[in-house]
């Protein structure tokens, strides 16, 4: 049986960042403890699922785990150990945000089986960072990476968020450069979003955001620098150091399994999707639901594609028992031809140009596969 994912939510967040649409509320100590009781007993419920597959990846995400605090993290740790066959070299992750990395221990997480962390720097700007609403400074995140890496955690990544207003080429070199300097094995990309019902939308009048222009910019500038620092572009978003992809994050590219526990959290087992509704009551009742099956032609296309093993030949036709059609072929060699991907016998992968247009491109190949 392939190895399984584990994703862990922690939906607890000190401030809401003023983008932030995620499912991530305020509460109280003794929320965070009725909270811890309820997803230890869903792993448990989760545990009996997946019985002895091998768990090789577990990921604390958020929301901002890091609230939650050393002794409440290290007890979901030792349940996951007790309750699943973890693989001796499993990548555990924890997303910690730097305003809160003085409520956890590194030293004692690290103990307890942490070996990778992910942290929300977005910006080495402070004046970027207020305009986000985050509540930490850049000092804050710099001390933090002190920390960590004075701990022996040496793979760790950072957020970096792309076209927040004010932001210029200098003040995005000056985070790339930190990020660079810092030791960051891996860096996410996030281009800000303005989503409905968050504060960034009700006050956008407020705000000038950049253009599309001005985003694909910022977005190529970024893959040039970390290019030029020696980070692999393995997915759109994505940059790491030899050898340090997120491995956890690649299962939902590449549709492996993994299963999800928390309000939001979703889960692809056995082709099957499925999810927790948003709100903790859901979650405290089991109220799992059932969402899509998984492993479809769509899914593939839409998620290969993003990475830079890009739609594989040989995997597409394991999946599905076809070849990928000589239409799309022909439209790829086309697509090559304008610099947007690259063909060879067993792949199909977007080019950096490719990546700026990436929606465009992959509708091109939906709609010759399934439209
Ligand atoms: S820290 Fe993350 S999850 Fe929490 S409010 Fe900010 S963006 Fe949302």
């Amino acid at each position: 049986m392939n190895p399984v994912g584990l994703y862990i939510h922690i939906p607890f967040c000190v401030k809401k960042c003023n983008y932030c649409d995620f499912f991530s509320i305020n509460a109280t100590a003794e929320e965070m403890d009725i909270y811890t009781d309820n997803l230890i007993a869903n792993l448990s419920n989760w545990s009996i699922v997946i019985k002895e597959r091998c768990v090789d990846t577990v990921y604390f995400g958020g929301g901002t785990p890091s609230v939650l605090g050393t002794e409440r993290i290290n007890r979901i740790l030792s349940d996951v150990f007790n309750n699943f066959n973890v693989d001796k070299s499993a990548e555990i992750t924890i997303e910690v945000n730097p305003n809160s990395t003085g409520l956890v221990d590194f030293n004692s997480l690290s103990c307890n089986g942490i070996n990778r962390i992910s942290m929300g720097l977005q910006s080495a700007v402070d004046e970027e960072l207020r305009i986000l609403g985050r509540s930490h400074t850049f000092s804050d995140a710099s001390y933090s990476i002190e920390r960590i890496i004075a701990s022996g955690i040496d793979n760790f990544s950072l957020d970096v968020m792309l076209g927040i207003p004010l932001q210029t080429f200098e003040s995005l070199d000056k985070t790339l450069n930190f990020c660079i300097d810092s030791g960051a094995t891996h860096i996410s990309t996030y281009m800000l979003k303005i989503e409905n019902n968050t504060s960034f939308y009700i006050n956008r009048s407020k705000y000038v955001f950049a253009d599309d222009d001005m985003q694909a910019d910022l977005y190529e500038h970024t893959c040039k620098r970390l290019s030029s620092a020696g980070f692999r572009h393995y997915e759109i978003s994505n940059f790491c150091k030899e050898n340090y992809i997120s491995r956890h994050n690649m299962k939902y590219w590449l549709l492996e399994d993994y299963i999800g526990t928390g309000p939001s959290a979703h889960s692809l087992l056995d082709g099957k999707r499925y999810y927790y509704p948003r709100n903790i009551q859901d979650f405290y009742e089991n109220n799992l639901k059932f969402e899509s099956h998984g492993h479809t032609l769509e899914e593939y296309i839409m998620l290969s594609l993003r990475t830079d093993t890009g739609l594989v030949f040989s995997k597409y036709n394991e999946l599905f028992n076809i070849h990928p059609s000589e239409k799309l072929i022909n439209e790829a060699k086309n697509l090559e031809k304008l610099g947007l991907v690259m063909v060879d016998n067993n792949s199909v992968r977007l080019t950096e140009k490719g990546y700026l247009v990436s929606n465009a491109v992959i509708s091109r190949f939906l709609n010759i596969e399934i439209l």
